[in-house]
């Protein structure tokens, strides 16, 4: 019997790498089906990375069933990396291609002496972009669409606790009717940068804006009860921080939901939804305070819709 994975000798006279993944799982398909690696292409698809791909184009090509390219550096070398969706045993799984194009590219690319150079991060830019956000420079919602439902996925294959906490700046209106839309960017920008300062980002957990003024933060094996207490750390560092603005130093509060996955919630929108409910409730309670589904809501704490402190 024939299948399409029968070309690939013929791919492995193109490519340096070939190599079928699922991109999905974090289970590594056996080693029949990885092919030539000349560039020992860490992966957190192959089990020999635990660290995810900013900008996965094999999850990519899987999920939107089309083929998607991007240039990478690695090594000191620039590799262009091609990831086509192929059907195996009714599940879809990645083709990559990976070659490296640092000499053999028509325009060619210089040398990269140092991580440093112009070309570098231009590159690294570029990959940037498809998952950051411009305002405040955290993942965006792409970055959330493909990676929320894997991790929650892979959390539950290995039976541990995976929560996500949706934080919501109180009022927000106001201060762009006071002062105005750039100053309500400024506080944006600051509010993502405690967030992400005040998270354990070590420990691969992540912050995204899941749009206007509603962030999300995704803690990989975390109890409810932990992401309670982290949320509860991060409403306090936002009530008690200085925004440095245009108009002034202001400060502002947010409320927080949070809830644990069970396993129950099958895709993304339910995932989401489920934390939305902490949060409605946060702001039922009166905002500046914290929901989580099991734990009861304290609050609310003083609350500041925005207050200047000096101009
Ligand atoms: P609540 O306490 O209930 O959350 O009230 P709120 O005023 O924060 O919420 P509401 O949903 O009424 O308003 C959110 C505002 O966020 C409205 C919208 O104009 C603003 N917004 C959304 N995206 C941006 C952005 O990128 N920049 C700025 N400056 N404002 C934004
Ligand atoms: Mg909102
Ligand atoms: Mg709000």
């Amino acid at each position: 019997m024939t299948s399409q994975f029968d070309d690939i000798p013929i791919l492995e006279k193109y490519y340096d790498i070939v190599r079928i993944i699922d991109p999905l799982s974090d289970v590594p398909l056996p080693p029949g089906n990885s092919h030539t690696d000349k560039h020992k292409w860490d992966c957190c698809h192959t089990g020999s990375s635990s660290i995810a791909c900013n900008n996965c184009v094999a999850l990519q090509a899987v999920r939107q069933q089309e083929t998607f390219f991007k240039i990478e550096m690695r090594h000191e070398q620039f590799f262009m990396v091609t990831a086509i969706p192929v059907e195996s045993a009714g599940r879809t799984l990645a083709l990559e291609l990976i070659k490296c194009v640092s000499e053999k590219a028509v325009a060619s690319f210089p040398p990269i002496p140092e991580k440093n150079t112009d070309i570098y991060r231009s590159i690294a830019k570029l990959n940037d972009l498809a998952i950051k956000d411009a305002l405040t420079n955290i993942y965006n919602r792409r970055y959330i669409d493909k990676q929320l439902p894997l991790e929650a996925a892979h959390s539950l294959q290995r039976n541990l606790p995976f929560s996500v906490i949706m934080a919501d700046i109180d009022y927000f209106k106001q201060i762009n009717d006071h002062y105005g839309h750039p100053v309500g960017d400024e506080i944006l920008k600051h509010f993502a940068a405690q967030l992400q300062n005040n998270i354990r980002s070590k420990a691969g957990d992540w912050v995204a804006r899941y749009g206007g003024e509603e962030f999300l933060i995704v803690l990989g094996n975390c109890p409810e009860y932990q992401a309670y207490k982290i949320a509860e750390k991060l409403r306090k560092v936002i009530e008690e921080t200085f925004f440095t603005t245009s108009a002034g130093t202001l400060r502002i509060t947010a409320s927080f939901g949070v809830h644990t996955f069970s396993g129950q919630e099958n895709d993304l929108k339910h995932l989401v939804d489920k934390v939305d409910i902490q949060l409605y409730q946060a702001k039922q309670t009166g905002r500046n305070c914290t929901a989580a589904t099991n734990i009861s809501c304290t609050g609310p704490h003083d609350t500041v819709s925005f207050k200047i402190i000096k101009n």
